[in-house]
Formats: structure tokens, C-alpha cells, sequence
């Protein structure tokens, strides 16, 4: 196969219903246009447009919402995300997605935490570990049936959620969702996102439940100067988050605070761009951070809205900056250090990137 998909990958920012295939998306819209629900074809039109600026993207993320909140599509989304990214060789996932409540159909946040596990545990081509803590004397995922696992050559992925707390959400709502989190930490949760329309909302009324996961122990990543808010990013860097995500509209002062802070940066090329946060490629602000060796690591963000893939990034960022395949090799491995799983599945990936640089000679 091709070298950048043979090459293994850390996946850091992706959203799980931005990263829904197409082809999924079309047959559920279908689904419900027949049942009289949707007009399918405004559904089609909207999902087969592709550029849409950041304000559009929101839209489509309502209309993506309606469509796939219900527990049964949610589990088959996750799967199918999770399939997809190990087909390309991503051996670390940190899968995110905003726990939703919808009592119409006996939705609640922890059910609809629920229904994604169940799409971790559903994933058969590929052997996942998510940090699932198995009770004394299950053989599910003891040493020995590993080692079967591997002989016979199946892929592992290990995959760890975060909890976004959606910028509409109140204070109250985001706290539910941390509260969640901590309560599925041994089911593969490790941290909480900031993430939803960012024209929306303000950064008091996430701020309390952002200090407690921190105090209990929870990694927090943001999404953090998605469009021009000084203060905003500011008060964001301050906090000393555990990375943040885009940094698109960062000024002078900023970028001080970070580079000071050594905050990691998830880098989104064909995000950015498709959504025109950033005006080409060639002027992203991977080449200065990447320079100055700040810490950051690519990511597709929502590789179905913005048709695109781990290994797509990498060939972008490649051709684009004039990077070598050792350096983005490296740069891949590097994401180790910033992931928010635990120090055992650091080891596990450092060894899995070790014996990936001989075969990839
Ligand atoms: P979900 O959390 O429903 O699994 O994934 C979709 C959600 O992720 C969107 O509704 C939005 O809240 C968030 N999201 C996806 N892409 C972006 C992005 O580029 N910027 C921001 N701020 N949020 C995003």
C-alpha cells in the first residue's frame, strides 16, 4: 500500500459526527426522507457541497444531528469511524463527541455515552483497546488471547474519548457532562473538549466546569482562536490547557503565551482551509510553529465533512512545507508525548512507531 497510509498515526482531534462516511450519511438522509421526516434532496445538496465557510459548517452539524442522534446510529458511527481510522493505520484515537440529550426518544447524555461504547465493543476487523477494565478471570482481554490476536495479524487500534461540552450549553449542562466523564473514566474517557459554534457562548460560562476536570484529574483540550477573540484566547491560554485546537486567529501576544506555556497545538490543514479560517495553505501557521519545533500534531478534525484522512493531512503538510517522509515520520511519533491516554500506552505506541521505522525503510 501507499507509504503514508502504512505509516502509523495518532489521531488527536477528530469529531465523531464530523468524521461520519458519506455514503452512511446519504442512506441514513435517505432513510428518513422516505419515512417523510427530511426533504432528502436539500439534505443531499447541503452534504455534497464542499466548501463551506465556518458559519455554514454549524448549519450542516444541525442537520448531521437530526439525521443521527438515536442510539442505534450512534453505535453504528462509531464503529465505522473507528473501522476507518485503523484501515489507515491510526494505532492511537481520541475520539471526540458532545453527549446529547433528546427525551423525545429517552435520549440522555449517559445513554448516548452508552450507545458509542457499545460501537467501541461492536468494531470486529480490528481488536480495540479502550482502556476497559475487565473484571478478575474474563479471558476477554487477558495476555494470551492478545498474543492469539496478534498471530493472527489483526490490526489494534487503542482508542480513548473525550466529552465536548458544546458552546451553546449553560454552565449546568457542561458540568453534567464532566460529572459524566468522571464517571466513565474506566471506560476509556480521559479528558473533556470545548468545542460548538464559537461566535456562541462565553468563556465564564464554561470556566467552572472546565477548573473542576482539571481538579479531578481530567485532561481538557479546547478549541481555541477559531475566530478573532483576544480576550477569549487569552483567558483560554491561561488556563493552561492540556493542548488546544486550530489557534487560527492568534495575534503577537498570543502566540508569545503559548510558545511560553508550551501548549500542544492540533493542527487542522484541510479544516482551515475548507472553512476559510485560513486563506491558503502555504500561509498556515504549521510552518512557524513546526519551525520553531513548538509542539503539534496533525488531525483531520472532521474527516467527513471535510473529505479528508490522517494520511492526507500528512502528504498535505509534506508537500506543501517540503518535508521529508523521516520528519513526518517523526512528527507522527512525536504526538505520542501529547496524547492524554496513560504512560502504558505511551510505551506501547513507542514501540509500535520503533517497529514500524524498520518496515518502512
Ligand atoms: P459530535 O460532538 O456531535 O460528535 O460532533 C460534531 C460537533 O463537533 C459539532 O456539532 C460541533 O459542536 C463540534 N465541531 C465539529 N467541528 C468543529 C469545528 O471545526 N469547530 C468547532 N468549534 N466545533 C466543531
Amino acid at each position: 500500500g501507499n507509504w503514508w497510509q502504512m505509516m502509523p498515526k495518532v489521531e488527536l482531534h477528530a469529531h465523531l459526527n464530523g468524521s461520519i462516511r458519506d455514503t452512511t450519511l446519504l442512506e441514513l438522509a435517505r432513510e428518513l426522507g422516505e419515512k417523510g421526516s427530511i426533504v432528502f434532496s436539500d439534505v443531499e445538496q447541503v452534504i455534497m457541497k464542499n466548501d463551506r465557510s465556518l458559519r455554514e459548517v454549524f448549519k450542516l452539524f444541525d442537520l448531521i444531528h437530526l439525521i443521527t442522534t438515536d442510539h442505534k446510529t450512534v453505535t453504528r458511527i462509531t464503529k465505522e469511524v473507528i473501522e476507518d481510522f485503523a484501515a489507515e493505520n491510526v494505532v492511537y484515537l481520541e475520539l471526540r463527541t458532545t453527549p446529547k440529550r433528546n427525551a423525545s426518544i429517552g435520549m440522555s447524555k449517559e445513554s448516548y455515552l452508552q450507545a458509542v461504547l457499545e460501537g467501541l465493543m461492536a468494531v470486529k476487523n480490528v481488536d480495540v483497546d479502550f482502556g476497559q477494565e475487565v473484571n478478575e478471570g474474563s479471558t476477554g482481554n487477558s495476555h494470551p488471547t492478545n498474543d492469539v490476536c496478534c498471530l493472527s495479524n489483526k490490526k489494534k487500534i487503542y482508542v480513548r474519548l473525550l466529552l465536548s461540552i458544546d458552546r451553546r450549553e449553560s454552565t449546568e449542562a457542561a458540568m453534567e457532562t464532566v460529572e459524566l466523564a468522571l464517571r466513565l473514566k474506566r471506560s476509556g474517557v480521559v479528558g473533556i473538549d470545548l468545542s460548538g459554534n464559537p461566535a456562541i457562548g462565553e468563556w465564564k460560562t464554561f470556566l467552572p466546569a472546565l477548573k473542576f476536570a482539571k481538579e479531578e484529574g481530567l485532561s481538557v483540550t479546547l478549541h481555541c482562536g477559531e475566530v478573532p477573540n483576544s480576550q477569549e484566547v487569552h483567558a483560554m491560554l491561561d488556563f493552561i490547557p492540556g493542548r488546544i485546537g486550530h489557534a487560527c486567529f492568534l495575534e503577537e501576544d498570543h502566540w508569545r503565551k503559548l510558545k511560553s506555556y508550551k501548549i500542544p497545538v492540533e493542527i487542522c490543514l484541510t479544516s482551515n482551509i475548507r472553512t476559510e479560517s485560513i486563506s491558503s495553505v502555504d500561509v498556515h501557521h504549521f510552518a512557524d510553529l513546526y519551525e520553531s519545533r513548538h509542539p503539534i500534531t496533525l488531525c483531520t478534525d472532521d474527516s467527513g465533512v471535510f473529505s479528508t484522512s490522517l494520511s492526507n493531512e500528512f502528504v498535505l503538510a509534506a508537500s506543501t512545507f517540503g518535508i521529508g517522509k523521516k520528519e513526518m515520520y517523526e512528527l507522527a511519533r512525536d504526538a505520542i508525548n501529547f496524547i492524554f491516554g496513560g504512560d502504558g500506552v505511551k510505551e506501547k505506541l513507542e514501540e509500535i512507531f520503533a517497529s514500524a521505522a524498520v518496515e518502512l525503510e
